[in-house]
């Protein structure tokens, strides 16, 4: 049969493999061990629900062997097992997720710190073995296949003997060279730590024939060599230990190794809890969200374990959607170990365990974020905008789990703040939360709309993600503040004599602000004089219930539901061109209709609404500038 080639991407990928001069070459084991566990996981998981699999829990194992005449060493699981097609697919392809971008950056970087990443374990046997042969028999299937492959040269599959499902690995282990010893990777004890360094609580059996030297029965001085099989594993599950007898690096391996991170989490949540409901759980706050996090591909849930053993591996019901992004598991011993994923939905016991959860998330996060606000912020900017959904979302039913945890960027502190802070230093009279939104912090720190608020002292949160003005009219107020947009209604800042030399200046201009409307008839539904600009002539506002910034974001949405804010254009009677619209209103009606369509596009524009016609406007402009 003719050798087939790696795609491209792999062999790249081999490529490096075969030459790393990474220095963890000994990882390759870990990663061989974590997909036996992980194919005995899929095969456990089928003899709960399938008698036919007839093999018991504590039948599973992984085994290791050595054979330094060969210089071999076999890593065995009898888990689910591959088919020819499986074997191809998952060890001729890598990068099935697409993702292979890391290239170029890892290349130069680290070497290699996209082992596991990507899914490329397997590959790093290629870091120690000048060939590798597979021989795998997949459940249920009565043919057993073999692919082979020395790196370099492609790889071959075909029809082999094997009786038993499940997978054997062969490592053909390198020879030694000037620079590097492989020889290692044949001796008994360096494997053993190995395995107890990165694979000591793997829940199934790892097992070896140990060789011990050990004297002779009656004599002093003979020995001779006895061979035993351990086991070399612990298995104790780390969140079973003490957590005083647990180091942080501990708790941080565990986390990188079983949730594929290689970025250390922000919290570590480990807590044993009895009472109403009796479970140990330990959870992780990651640093940064998976590459999918806000897609439909991501499934949240933490892994589900009745009495130590592995019942399901994402049980969403134990966590809201606005904690989907925690990592971990739970164990209790008050679930039942066959218990059916539809039963478990309604089990009283698991429900009372997720509330119990929650509470414990929350604390932490709120914990974090007083404690070390640094932290909570990579938090937030990981994660922030799933909580502001979940503010949002079921009519703002979460609010009070989660209005303590959100942050906006504030004007005045120059970044993001809690509502808490915001009320605290709120000034003597103040009646509302003020807050602004726009595609970017600059973009909002140079609206019109902000220059007066910021002038007279008031603080301002900025909203730049979609959801934020959505979650905070679901929140409604904030310790009895309610919240009031920069662009939208009365601000109510001025002072009484303010308020009536306006009012004057108003009434005069009336006939003005009606022929203006009327010659943006369509556009806007008011022009009036404004109460928030300082030295920027005009500005666009809304009046009622749909802000500008909702108007955007809801017709940007893929459904067929459109609305339209009550715009409003607001001009400046402090700005020369004030004067101007009152003489033109006198002297040139006509041209006072284009000085209309003139600022109320400039309004648009300074607010990142897309104008209507730039064609006419661009005309416009010219028309005035050849004047
Ligand atoms: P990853 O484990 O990250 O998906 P690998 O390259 O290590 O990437 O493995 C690719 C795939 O090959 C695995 O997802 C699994 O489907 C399959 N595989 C690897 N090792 C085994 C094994 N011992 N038994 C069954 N399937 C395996």
């Amino acid at each position: 049969m003719a050798k087939k080639q790696f795609k491209a991407e792999s062999k790249r990928l081999l490529d490096m493999m075969i030459n790393s001069i990474y220095t963890h070459k000994e990882i390759f084991l870990r990663e061989l061990i974590s997909n036996a566990s992980d194919a005995i996981d899929k095969l456990y998981f089928k003899s709960l629900t399938d008698s036919n699999v007839g093999i018991a829990r504590e039948d599973f194992k992984i085994t290791l062997a050595i054979n330094k005449q060969n210089r071999t060493l076999t890593i065995t699981d009898n888990g689910i097992g591959m088919t020819a097609d499986e074997l191809e697919k998952n060890l001729g392809v890598i990068a099935k997720s697409g993702s292979f971008d890391f290239k170029e950056q890892n290349e130069k970087k680290d070497n290699i710190d996209i082992i596991g990443q990507f899914g490329v374990g397997f590959y790093s046997a290629f870091m120690v073995a000048s060939k590798v042969t597979v021989k795998s028999k997949a459940y249920g299937s009565d043919e057993a296949f073999e692919w082979t492959s020395n790196g370099t040269q492609g790889y071959e599959v075909k029809v082999c003997d094997k009786q038993s499902v499940g997978t054997e690995i062969e490592l053909v282990i390198k020879d030694n060279t000037d620079e590097e010893s492989y020889d290692e990777y044949l001796e008994q004890y360096r494997i053993m730590g190995i395995v107890k360094k990165y694979s000591n609580y793997i829940r199934y059996p790892i097992v070896m024939d140990v060789e011990h030297e050990k004297l002779k029965e009656g004599s002093d001085n003979e020995y001779e060599t006895e061979i035993a099989t351990e086991t070399l594993n612990s298995m104790v599950p780390i969140w079973r230990k003490n957590k005083s007898d647990i180091t942080l690096d501990e708790y941080n391996a565990f986390y990188k190794e079983t949730f594929f991170d290689t970025e250390e989490p922000v919290a570590v949540i480990h807590s044993k809890t009895e009472g109403s409901a009796t479970y140990n759980a330990l959870m992780y706050i990651p640093s940064r969200a998976p590459y999918n996090y806000y897609t439909k591909d991501f499934e949240k849930g933490l892994q589900l374990y009745a009495s130590g053993v592995l019942i399901m591996d994402k049980c969403s019901d134990l966590l809201p959607d606005y904690f989907s992004f925690v990592k971990g598991l739970v164990d209790s011993e008050d679930l039942s170990l066959n218990i059916s994923r539809e039963l478990l939905q309604h089990d009283r016991q698991l429900k009372l365990i997720a509330k119990s959860i929650e509470k414990k998330i929350k604390n932490e996060l709120e914990k974090l974020q007083k404690t070390d606000r640094d932290k909570y912020v990579k938090f937030f900017e990981a994660f922030g905008l799933q909580l502001k959904f979940g503010l949002y979302n079921n009519y703002g039913m979460n609010k009070d789990t989660l209005k303590d945890l959100v942050m906006f960027y504030s004007s005045s502190e120059k970044k993001l703040v809690t509502l808490a802070e915001y009320t605290q230093r709120m000034k003597e009279g103040q009646e509302f939360i003020f807050f602004a939104s726009g595609e970017s912090i600059d973009r909002i720190d140079n609206l019109p709309q902000t220059e007066l608020l910021k002038d007279k002292g008031y603080e301002i949160l900025y909203l730049t993600d979609n959801v934020d003005e959505f979650a905070l009219q679901m929140l409604f107020e904030y310790d009895g503040k309610k919240f009031k947009s920069a662009s939208a209604g009365d601000l109510d800042l001025e002072s009484t004599e303010e308020k009536e030399q306006n009012e004057k200046t108003a009434e005069q201009s009336k006939d003005l602000f009606t022929f203006m409307q009327e010659a943006l008839k369509d556009k806007v539904s008011t022009v009036r004089l404004s109460q928030r600009l300082k030295t920027h002539p005009v500005c666009i506002t809304s009046d009622g219930e749909i802000s500008l910034e909702m108007e955007k974001v809801i017709n940007q949405m893929p459904t067929d539901a459109k609305v339209k804010a009550k715009r409003v254009l607001e001009i400046n009677a402090k700005h020369p061109i004030f004067e101007k619209l009152k003489s033109l209103f006198e002297s040139d009606k006509e041209l006072l209709k284009t000085y209309s369509e003139i600022l109320y596009t400039q309004a648009l524009m300074i607010e990142g609404i897309s104008v209507d016609d730039p064609v006419d406007y661009s005309n416009k402009v010219c028309e005035l500038l050849v004047k």
